[in-house]
């Protein structure tokens, strides 16, 4: 399915609603969550609906690859990786997801703790 037409995130980017986009492509967009949970809180999802990673297949390896390559260039650009930040894919409602549109979390500004809650 390309979109999901009662997904939020789909619908963040077709912009039928708003949010904080800070980057975008043809196959990706970046927005800002809108509970954040540290200083620096992004998502970055596929611009194709798939509800979670078991939703991917090989077809999909580049797709994956280029969602990590922007999680790292948005860091560049935020200047995050002397700090350090977190990367989340809450994959499964028993995991915490809530939205069922693959996304990655970007974390960061403050200390994180391992174990995760
Ligand atoms: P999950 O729990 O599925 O891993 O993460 C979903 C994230 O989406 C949560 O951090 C939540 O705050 C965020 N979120 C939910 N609805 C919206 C929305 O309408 N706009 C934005 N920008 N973020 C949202
Ligand atoms: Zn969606």
């Amino acid at each position: 399915m390309r979109s999901d037409p009662n997904c939020i995130f789909c619908k963040i980017i077709e912009k039928k609603i708003p949010s904080k986009i800070v980057y975008e492509d043809e196959s990706v967009a970046a927005f800002e969550d809108a509970n954040p949970q540290a200083p620096v809180h992004l998502l970055i999802v596929p611009k194709k609906h798939f509800p979670d990673i078991h939703s991917m297949n090989d077809a999909d390896r580049e797709l994956i690859g280029h969602l990590f390559l922007t999680a790292k260039k948005i860091a560049d650009d935020k200047g995050l990786d002397g700090k350090g930040y977190r990367l989340v894919i809450n994959n499964g409602a028993g995991a915490g997801q809530t939205v069922f549109h693959l996304h990655l979390h970007i974390l960061s500004g403050r200390r994180f703790i391992w174990p995760p809650g």
